[in-house]
């Protein structure tokens, strides 16, 4: 089969390495429009089920991603003054430069042709681009700006809502040595960041507030330092003393602050040509689950490819349509946590005057589909006493993709 992967992300890289593993005559190639070592983010989470996933689709890629982690399992909440800390299960982070490395590595050893700094066009109706053309699958996995999914756009039946708080992905020295989050009231309102570490010597922190403090605190003016060093003097109790980091390119400090884009598709493939990744769905920041779902997709892409017998443009369909079933499926609950996550730190205020216990164990409910409807001080008694009850969280399972889709229909209507 020839194969052409549009983006060398996560998604893209990853499937590459799971067909020349599950048959060495495939062809495969990934273009990907960024040099070799440049691409923007800090470090990603993860936790163990992931891994044990990655063992099962390529022992020797899952060895490298574990041995370039670092780990914790401790949470930190800082809300003004106040601290508290908890013990959880262990997660992992893994800076974006060192994954790719390791999976761009892995997929050449196997004979996968890798070109970067070429930006594949998604051509007109007069033609494909050149190398995208005689391909017999073609993957995009460019990203969730896809240019690919957007040439047919009215196909994949794109939605987008985009969220309400401006956020800032930055880097930083200090290393942090638990999942860290830290509430700081400013004169304009609260802006807050979590912070975990990915290797050694640096950490990430992403940054988030309400529209208004964004511009009462000047953060949608000047320059890309001058933004940096009004969050570092924000912060100042966080980061003893150490600098924050921003994605450079002097276009200013408005330019690196982005506002979430939810993304759905009501298909994820048209003929040869299929999504993978956040060029499929998108899942917000806060619950950190991005890259995972790009990997799981690459897997049960790769799985769906070789459980039917790809002949011809009918075998083909079934395959795709066999992963785009799986995934769905597999989504919903994630997808439905992400929006009840972002929704929490939009309704923030809700929850910042409780004592800092309850707020963090608020925090770490963010996901539930009933929290926004019961007050916060209800729900926490209720959840504290009744937490252990099977019923109640069974209610809750079922309650959030369903709950999570209608407030999704609603606000598209
Ligand atoms: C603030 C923030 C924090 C996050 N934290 C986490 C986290 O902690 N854990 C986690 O799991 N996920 C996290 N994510 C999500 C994660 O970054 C994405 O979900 C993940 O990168 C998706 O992988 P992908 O391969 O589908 O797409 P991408 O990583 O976006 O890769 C797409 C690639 O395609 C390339 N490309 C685009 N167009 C073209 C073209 N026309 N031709 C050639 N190449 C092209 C791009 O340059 C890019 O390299 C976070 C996201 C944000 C915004």
């Amino acid at each position: 089969m020839k194969v052409v992967c549009v983006g060398g992300g996560p998604a893209g890289l990853y499937f590459s390495i799971l067909m020349k593993l599950r048959d060495p005559a495939h062809d495969v190639t990934v273009y990907e429009r960024d040099a070799a070592g440049s691409t923007y983010g800090w470090g990603v989470t993860y936790w163990a089920a992931l891994l044990d996933k990655l063992r099962a689709g390529d022992p020797e890629s899952a060895r490298a991603v574990e041995d370039a982690s670092v780990r914790w399992s401790d949470g930190v909440a800082y809300v003004g003054d106040a601290t508290t800390r908890h013990h959880g299960d262990e997660g992992f982070g893994i800076g974006r430069h060192r994954l790719l490395a390791i999976l761009a590595g892995r997929a050449r050893d196997l004979g996968v042709r890798v070109v970067h700094e070429r930006e594949v066009e998604p051509g007109t109706d007069a033609g494909l681009d050149g190398v995208l053309a005689g391909a017999d699958l073609v993957v995009a996995a460019d990203g969730v700006r896809s240019a690919l999914r957007g040439r047919w756009a009215g196909h994949f039946g794109t939605d987008v809502s985009v969220g309400r708080n401006p956020y800032i992905w930055l880097g930083t020295t200090k290393v942090f040595d638990a999942f860290t989050f830290s509430f700081v009231e400013s004169e304009h309102g609260w802006i807050w960041c979590y912070a975990y570490r990915f290797c050694e010597d640096a950490s990430t922190v992403v940054v988030e507030c309400a529209p208004g403090t964004w511009r009462g605190l000047g953060l949608d003016r000047g320059s890309e330092a001058d933004g940096l060093r009004r969050l570092e003097e924000l912060f100042a109790g966080l980061l003893d003393g150490h600098p924050l980091t921003g994605r450079g390119g002097g276009d200013g400090a408005a330019a690196q602050w982005l506002t979430f884009r939810t993304l759905t598709n009501r298909t994820w493939h048209r003929g040869n040509v299929v999504l993978l990744g956040d060029a499929a769905h998108t899942t917000h920041y806060s619950i950190g689950a991005g890259t995972s779902l790009a990997l799981e997709d690459a897997l049960a892409l790769a799985a769906a490819l070789h459980a039917e017998p790809a002949a011809g443009a009918a075998g083909l369909d079934a395959a795709l349509t066999r992963y785009e079933n799986v995934r769905r499926a597999e989504l919903l609950s994630v997808q439905s946590a992400a929006r009840f996550s972002a929704r929490w730190y939009e309704e923030l205020p809700r929850y910042l005057r409780l004592p800092p216990e309850r707020m963090f164990a608020l925090l770490g409910q963010r996901h539930s589909p009933l929290l926004p409807y019961v007050p916060p001080q209800l729900y926490y008694r209720l959840d504290h006493a009744a937490g252990r009850l099977e019923p109640l969280r069974r209610l809750k399972r079922w309650l959030g993709p369903r709950l999570a889709g209608t407030l999704h229909a609603r606000t598209r209507a």
